[in-house]
C-alpha cells in the first residue's frame, strides 16, 4: 500500500515547542539544549517566524507542551511574547497546555504568570527527593526545591502536577526507590513519570560508566526497580498507564503524551524538534542559530524528513503500541501465530476482542515484544 492510501487520522494533532536552554548541563542528559542564555530572544524571533511558516498548514491543536530543554528559564515576559505569538496556530478552546519547569525556577511570579496565560498542567523535573542523588546527576537544585515547586504549583491553582523521577541509581535499593516513591506521593502530584537512568553516548555518565567510576544496576536488578515502583502505585490506586506513566487516575493521563504514543500527528517548533503528519516524520535543525537563519531565509527549518509506509506504520506502532495500555491490533502482528500464543502463556500479552494489551511484565520487554511480531 502506498503512503498516499493510507487515510490520515483525524484526531486533533499536538504542538510541541522545544525550549532549548538550559544553565547548566546534567551529568546524564542528551536532550538538545545549549547554556547559551543570551540567544533567547533570537529564539523567540525564529518562533514568531516558524509559527507564521506552520499556520499555512497546520491548525486546530488541542494539546500544547512546552519543553525542553528548561521553558521555565524564559520567565514571565518571554512566556508572554511567545504565547500570545502562538495565535496564528488556532489552539483550540479547552486545549490542554502543559510547562515543563525546572524547580529552581518555580517563583510565585512564573507559575502565577502561566495559569493567567491558560496553562493548566506543570510538569516539574524533580528527579529525585535525595539530595545525594541529584548532586550525582548534576541537578542544580535540591530536594526542598521539588517540595517547593509542588506546593507553589498548587498555590498558583494548578490541579494538574506532574513530578519527573529517575530510579536505576548506582547502588539504589528496591528499598530506596520505594521510600523515594513514598516522599513524591507525600507531595501530592497527580502525574508521576518514573524514567529509568540510562547512559546516553556521549554524555558525562557515559564516561564515569566507561572508565568504572560509575556503576549502573544490573538487567536483575533494573528489572526489580521497576516491577517494584509499579506495584507500589498500582497499590496506592495509581493508573500505570504507559512503561514511565503514572497517573493518579486515568483522567489525568497525559494528553499530550498520548498522542505521541496513539501515533496522532504532532507538530514540533524550535531547534531539534520532532513532528509527525501521520506519514512523514521530520525534524529540526539542532543548532539555535542555524535554524533561526532558515526561517529568516523563510525556509523550513529541516533537518532530516522520513516518508513512512504502511509496513513502517506498522512497526512504529507495534513499538509504541506495546509501551502503553492502548495495545495493538492483532492484524498488526506478524509472523508465526506460536509467536503471540507464547506471549499470551507467559503473561506478557492479553488478548481481548481484536487488540492485544501488555502487561506489566509486557512493559518490561515491550520493545523485545514488538521485534517478535515484526
Ligand atoms: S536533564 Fe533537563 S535540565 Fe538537565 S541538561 Fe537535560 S534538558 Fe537541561
Amino acid at each position: 500500500m502506498l503512503t498516499q492510501d493510507l487515510e490520515r487520522p483525524k484526531t486533533p494533532p499536538g504542538l510541541y515547542i522545544h525550549v532549548p536552554f538550559c544553565v547548566s548541563r546534567c551529568s546524564y542528559c542528551a536532550f538538545s539544549s545549549s547554556t547559551r542564555l543570551d540567544l533567547r530572544d533570537l529564539w523567540l524571533e525564529g518562533m514568531a517566524r516558524e509559527v507564521e511558516l506552520r499556520a499555512r498548514t497546520w491548525d486546530g491543536f488541542d494539546t500544547v507542551y512546552l519543553g525542553g530543554g528548561t521553558p521555565s528559564i524564559l520567565g514571565v515576559e518571554r512566556l508572554v511574547r511567545l504565547v500570545r505569538g502562538l495565535e496564528p496556530l488556532g489552539i483550540v478552546p479547552g486545549a490542554s497546555w502543559t510547562l515543563e519547569v525546572n524547580p529552581d525556577d518555580c517563583s510565585r511570579e512564573l507559575l502565577w504568570g502561566a495559569r493567567v496565560l491558560g496553562f493548566d498542567r506543570v510538569s516539574i523535573g524533580g528527579q529525585s527527593l535525595d539530595d545525594r542523588a541529584l548532586r550525582f546527576m548534576g541537578r542544580r537544585h535540591d530536594a526542598s526545591a521539588v517540595e517547593q515547586a509542588l506546593h507553589r504549583a498548587r498555590e498558583a491553582g494548578f490541579e494538574d502536577i506532574s513530578l519527573d523521577l529517575i530510579y536505576a541509581l548506582p547502588g539504589q535499593s528496591p528499598g530506596h526507590w520505594r521510600r523515594q516513591i513514598e516522599a513524591a506521593l507525600r507531595l501530592g502530584p497527580t502525574h508521576l513519570s518514573c524514567y529509568e537512568l540510562t547512559v546516553e553516548p556521549g554524555t558525562p555518565l557515559a564516561t564515569a560508566v566507561d572508565q568504572g567510576r560509575v556503576v549502573l544496576p544490573d538487567d536483575d536488578q533494573r528489572r526489580d526497580l521497576f516491577l517494584v515502583g509499579a506495584e507500589q502505585l498500582e497499590a496506592a490506586g495509581w493508573d500505570h498507564y504507559e512503561v514511565s506513566s503514572f497517573a493518579r487516575t486515568a483522567a489525568l493521563r497525559a494528553r499530550h503524551n498520548m498522542k505521541y504514543w496513539a501515533h496522532v500527528p504532532y507538530l514540533g517548533l524550535g531547534p531539534a524538534a520532532h513532528s509527525f503528519d501521520g506519514f512523514f516524520r521530520w525534524w529540526n535543525d539542532g543548532s539555535i542559530r542555524q535554524w533561526a537563519d532558515r526561517l529568516a531565509r523563510d525556509e523550513a527549518p529541516i533537518e532530516v524528513e522520513e516518508t513512512l509506509d504502511a509496513e513502517a506504520l506498522r512497526l512504529e506502532r507495534l513499538t509504541l503500541g506495546f509501551r502503553q495500555v492502548g495495545g495493538v491490533p492483532v492484524a498488526d502482528l506478524r509472523g508465526p501465530p506460536v509467536h503471540l500464543r507464547a506471549a499470551l502463556d507467559d503473561g506478557l500479552l492479553v488478548r481481548r476482542g481484536e487488540r492485544v494489551f501488555p502487561t506489566r511484565l509486557g512493559f518490561l520487554v515491550a520493545d523485545g515484544l514488538a521485534l517478535r511480531f515484526a
